[in-house]
């Protein structure tokens, strides 16, 4: 029989609770994705390029085209330099840029540190990798990083660390500061950093996000992974991209191109197409989201729930304390069939899940009227 080198994984919870909604026909604010649809432009430069013949393998590294609109944007938006040719990597979605950069940086007995509660995809990377993931618990209140506990956490087997801003779960974003600790860490102790910034234009209240790309520090020494699933509503297009230096990126497309080769033609062409005709697009999220945030929020004012508004990502946290003591997990499929809303427990983004932890996290990028419908269903538990 085969002997699994995961052993401890099962089917994400991502897969599990929209398999749930679907059998219960419960409104799914579990798995992130816009329940609406991609701009039309898009949509359509897609269908022009497969029909116009563009559907043999891509460059293995991007469709030049592609990686020259990334390039024009993060000069734009970051005033950030990067080389189309070698340092920006086309993937078929963050989660196999994090994987193959993971992959690319992890020898055997490494350490990782990375920090609970945290995204799926990290640990079973690291793991594969034969490294070791070393789990630092976020502030229990704000999900924000105690650096101290991240220097005492390093030692000569740390080779890597990953963080994630904004931030799935929490909806918490790094500040300025942050990434300053993080750069004066990283080069202390010679560490590499993989940055999961695949929300970076998801930031509210008029905050900036700040990016690895900007220290010069970090940006020596860091993947940075983004996803156009995110930013184009497109999250089934399985798109994204890996900005790092010359070295990193040539380590990173050794894996990627055992991995998957390349990310899909036509797709890459589109995206290309449509960021240089609306470069503006991706500037205009972070209103549109911030409505949805706020709807959401002020629906459940008078709900039993508490929360605090998400600063990033499209996803709100409920703290369901004042309702119920039932774990989280239980509660989500209880809820789903009962009441016909699934969300998302997030222990399981936990090594070790605090005895008391008490919220559901909600994906927001719904239409308006879903939100409602969602929200008038919580106010009654
Ligand atoms: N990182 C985080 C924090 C995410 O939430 C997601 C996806 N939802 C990913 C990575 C993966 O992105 P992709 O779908 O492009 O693989
Ligand atoms: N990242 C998405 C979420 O957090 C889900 C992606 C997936 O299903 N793998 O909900």
């Amino acid at each position: 029989m085969i002997k699994s080198k995961l052993p401890h994984v099962g089917t994400t919870i991502f897969t599990q609770m929209s398999a749930l909604a679907s059998q219960c026909e419960a409104i799914n604010l579990s798995q992130g994705f816009p329940d609406f649809d991609a701009p039309l432009a898009l949509r359509e430069a897609l269908g022009a390029h497969a029909m116009a013949g563009h559907n043999q393998y891509a460059p293995m590294a991007g469709v030049l085209a592609l990686r020259e609109q990334i390039a024009a944007h993060v000069a734009a938006r970051r005033a950030v330099e990067c080389h189309p040719e070698s340092e920006i990597t086309v993937v078929p979605g963050a989660t196999e840029g994090i994987f193959c950069a993971v992959m690319a940086c992890v020898h055997p007995g490494d350490e990782v540190i990375i920090f609970d509660p945290c995204y799926d995809c990290y640990q079973p990377s690291i793991e594969l990798a034969g490294g070791r993931a070393v789990h630092i618990p976020l502030n229990a209140l704000d999900f924000s990083i105690d650096w101290q506990q991240v220097e005492d956490a390093t030692n000569p087997r740390t080779r890597l660390i990953i963080i994630n801003s904004p931030h799935n779960p929490s909806g918490s974003t790094l500040s300025s500061h942050d990434l300053l600790k993080l750069e004066q860490l990283a080069e202390k102790y010679d560490l590499l950093v993989i940055s999961d910034e695949v929300y970076e234009h998801l930031v509210y209240d008029d905050q900036q996000h700040h990016s690895v790309l900007q220290l010069e520090g970090l940006r020596q020494r860091s993947f940075a992974m983004f996803s156009f699933g995110k930013t184009f509503s497109v999250t089934g297009w399985k798109t994204g991209y890996c900005i790092a230096p010359p070295a990193l990126s040539a380590e990173l497309r050794k894996v990627h191109q055992f991995v998957s080769f390349v990310a899909v033609t036509p797709v890459q062409m589109a995206l290309a197409d449509f960021m240089r005709d609306d470069p503006g697009y991706p500037a205009t999220l972070a209103d549109f989201y911030q409505g949805k945030r706020d709807l959401f929020c002020a629906l459940l004012e008078d709900s039993r729930f508490s929360l605090k508004p998400s600063q990033g990502t499209y996803f709100q946290l409920l703290d369901y304390s004042a309702i119920s003591t039932v774990r989280d997990a239980q509660l989500c499929e209880d809820w789903t069939r009962q009441y016909g809303v699934a969300a998302i427990p997030i222990s399981v983004f936990y090594q070790e899940a605090p005895e008391d932890l008490h919220y559901l996290r909600f994906c927001f990028a719904k239409s308006d009227a879903l939100l409602k419908q969602a929200a008038e269903i919580l106010c009654r538990i």
